[in-house]
């Protein structure tokens, strides 16, 4: 049996730091990162055979845990017809007809392979539907690496943003305006003065990428209009809460606390692809005319639509829509989010906890931080002992305090027990 750390140093010798994509190499935590062999259900095992409860999912897609049957037969069977042919299939418009059927907002669909291109794409083709530069994004979402949206705040409001990485020239984000995530004034004072210059406004709704923070009502439904009185589009990122925080994804629980609330455009990857490279953007039939090879955005893929990833896509959208399915996982979710509030409470350490669906967060923290700002302030050294202190007794979170964290169909009450007593153990030794 090969450890964790000879895999560790040896993927490091042929892969830049190991990994093929970063938060996987531990850097925030400290440590080994695991080598996963295998999955089953709610549960993963490293290379050295130690078997882990999955808290992560692969970052969200794997919402019926892992292996799950009929998933399985379905890529098998579409992996027997054939990998790729790049011509249409019947199978996509099956994939279209499930999203567009269960997101009332989105009329038509095209396919992808990653979030990252369907992101990138929205934004093209909201900057070809409005014939504007202008982009605004709010710190701590993240819409994957596109360079345009690899872009921090600037020092004052509506200064153009700064590159967050290397090798992005300022020129290509000077369109990219970055906004404090529910501050209300911040958005009004922008679009005061450069309402009409803005092609589109994305936001992560339940934003999963700085932990779990919920965009308020007041900031959506402020957002809504001033996008609307401009003509701008409000693009909705729900690559990590379609169909994982609802049925309908984030747009259906803000629809239900704003009479008739809908985004203009949506990005989807993670659960609709169901662990295969597969995502989608869609909005209304007259936005997605623009698209090549009706209109003038261009935009195409190799792999767009591929047959294997819609057949497990699919299937996966399939077992999600049963009747019962969110209830049950939603209760799990907050039965996993109540037992570790309540283990923290007893233990004297202080953490609050937040979760819709199968998508939860916890921070180290008196109160739930409302952007990006206040999550990177909660107690990281806590967040990092405690980390740890889970994966040695076989819990698998995410290892960062900036990642929220997911819940499957496959975890059983007594996986969530199994946890909770887990964590009792890990607050016990954090607070001595
Ligand atoms: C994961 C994620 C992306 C990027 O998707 P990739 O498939 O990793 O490129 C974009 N937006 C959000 C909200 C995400 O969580």
């Amino acid at each position: 049996m090969t450890s964790n750390q000879a895999l560790f140093e040896r993927a490091q010798r042929v892969i830049p730091g190991g990994v093929n994509s970063p938060v996987r190499a531990f850097r925030a935590v400290g440590g080994t990162p695991r080598f996963i062999s295998r999955g089953h259900g709610a549960y993963i095992w490293d290379a050295e055979g130690q078997r882990y409860v999955d808290y992560i999912g692969s970052w969200g897609p794997m919402i019926l845990g892992h292996g799950h049957p009929a998933v399985l037969e379905a890529v098998q069977k579409a992996a027997l017809d054939g990998f790729s042919f790049g011509a249409p299939t019947e199978r996509e418009i099956e994939l279209a007809e499930a999203i567009i059927q269960r997101v009332p907002s989105v009329e038509q669909v095209r396919l992808v392979s990653s979030g990252t291109e369907a992101g990138m794409s929205a934004i093209r083709l909201a900057r070809g539907a409005t014939g504007r530069s202008k982009i605004v994004k709010f710190e701590g979402c993240y819409h994957g690496h596109a360079d345009a949206l690899l872009v921090k705040a600037g020092s004052g409001l509506a200064t153009f943003g700064h590159p967050t990485s290397a090798g992005v020239p300022p020129e290509v984000v000077q369109h990219t305006l970055v906004l404090e995530y529910n501050n209300v004034q911040q958005i009004e004072d922008l679009f005061a003065t450069q309402g009409d210059q803005i092609a589109c406004v994305m936001i992560e709704p339940i934003a999963g990428n700085m932990n779990f923070v919920r965009a308020s009502v007041p900031f959506m439904k402020r957002i809504r209009e001033l996008c609307t009185k401009h003509g701008a589009l409000f693009v909705f990122d729900e690559v990590m809460t379609g169909f994982r925080v609802a049925l309908g994804g984030a747009q259906s629980v803000y629809a239900g606390l704003i009479p008739g609330f809908a985004p203009d455009m949506s990005v989807f990857g993670k659960v609709i692809g169901g662990g295969m490279p597969l995502a989608a953007f869609g909005a209304s039939k007259k936005v997605m005319s623009l698209l090549a090879p009706l209109g003038p955005v261009y935009q195409a893929g190799t792999l767009s639509g591929n047959p294997v990833a819609t057949a497990c896509g699919l299937a996966t959208l399939k077992e999600i829509a049963r009747p019962g399915f969110f209830e049950t996982l939603s209760g799990r979710t907050q039965s996993l989010v109540a037992g570790l509030t309540a283990a923290a409470a007893d233990a004297g350490v202080p953490l609050v906890g937040d979760s819709q669906g199968g998508m939860f967060g916890f921070f180290f923290a008196d109160t739930l931080p409302q952007n990006y700002a206040v999550v990177m302030a909660t107690d990281k050294e806590r967040f990092n002992r405690f980390f740890h202190a889970m994966l040695d007794q076989g819990i698998y979170l995410a290892p960062a305090l900036y990642e929220a964290g997911f819940v499957s169909a496959a975890h059983t009450a007594d996986d969530i027990a199994a946890t909770v007593a887990a964590a009792r153990v890990a607050f016990r030794a954090l607070a001595a």
